[in-house]
C-alpha cells in the first residue's frame, strides 16, 4: 500500500487571515503531494514497503536521504494541518496543567516562536514531551522531526509549526517572526492534548 496524499481537515481559506487561502493551496496540493509521490519513489527503492511511516521515521538513520527528507515530509504535513483548526482553541486537561507547570503559556509561546525564529535556514519548531513526559522546546533543520532515531530531542510530537519560507512568504515575506506569532490564533490545543495525552513518560 502505498501512502497516500492525506485531505485537509478543513477548507483552503478556513485558516485565514493567519494563513491565506493561496498559500494553503499551494502548501497542501504542491508541496505535500510531492512529499508524499517521493517518499513512496524512495521506499520502493529502498525495499520499504510494508513499513508504517512511524516505523520508517524511527530508523531515519538508516535509510536513504530521499527516504528521511520525503518521509518526515510526509508526517511533518499530516502532522501540521490537523494541529491547526480556525479560530483556534485553549489548551486544557493535562496539557494546561503541564504548561503551567512549564512557566506558563505566554513563556511557552516566547520560548517556540524563538527556537523557530532562530532555526538556521528550513525546518521546524516543536513542542515535545520528552521521555518523562515533560514539555520541552526543540527545532529540526529541513523535514527531521523528534520521531527520527538521528535527531538530537526526541519525543513526541505536540505542536509544530512550519519555519520553510514556503509556508509564510506569500503573506508575510521575510517576516518570520510575525509569522510566528500570528500562528497561535490557528492552533488546535484540543488536538494537542490528545497527543500529549498519548504520549508515554
Ligand atoms: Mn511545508
Amino acid at each position: 500500500m502505498a501512502f497516500e496524499l492525506p485531505p485537509l481537515p478543513y477548507d483552503y481559506s478556513a485558516l485565514e487571515p493567519t494563513i491565506n487561502e493561496e498559500t494553503m493551496k499551494l502548501h497542501h496540493d504542491k508541496h505535500h503531494k510531492a512529499y508524499t509521490d517521493n517518499l513512496n519513489a524512495g521506499v520502493s527503492e529502498g525495499g520499504l514497503e510494508g513499513k508504517s511511516i512511524e516505523e520508517i521515521l524511527g530508523m531515519a538513520s538508516q535509510v536513504s536521504a530521499k527516504v528521511r527528507n520525503n518521509g518526515g515530509g510526509y508526517w511533518n504535513h499530516d502532522f501540521f494541518w490537523k494541529i491547526m483548526t480556525p479560530g483556534g482553541s485553549q489548551p486544557s486537561g493535562k496539557l494546561a496543567d503541564a504548561i503551567a507547570e512549564f512557566g506558563g503559556l505566554d513563556k511557552l509561546k516566547e520560548e517556540f516562536n524563538a527556537k523557530g525564529a532562530g532555526q538556521f535556514g528550513s525546518g521546524w519548531a516543536w513542542l515535545i514531551a520528552d521521555e518523562n513526559g515533560k514539555l520541552k522546546i526543540t527545532s529540526t533543520p529541513n523535514q527531521d522531526n523528534p520521531l527520527m532515531d538521528c535527531v538530537f530531542d526526541k519525543g513526541t510530537p505536540i505542536l509544530g509549526n512550519d519555519v520553510w519560507e514556503h509556508a509564510y512568504y506569500l503573506t508575510y515575506r521575510n517576516d518570520r517572526g510575525a509569522y510566528l506569532k500570528a500562528w497561535w490564533d490557528v492552533v488546535n490545543w484540543d488536538e494537542a492534548g490528545k497527543r500529549f495525552d498519548g504520549a508515554k513518560g
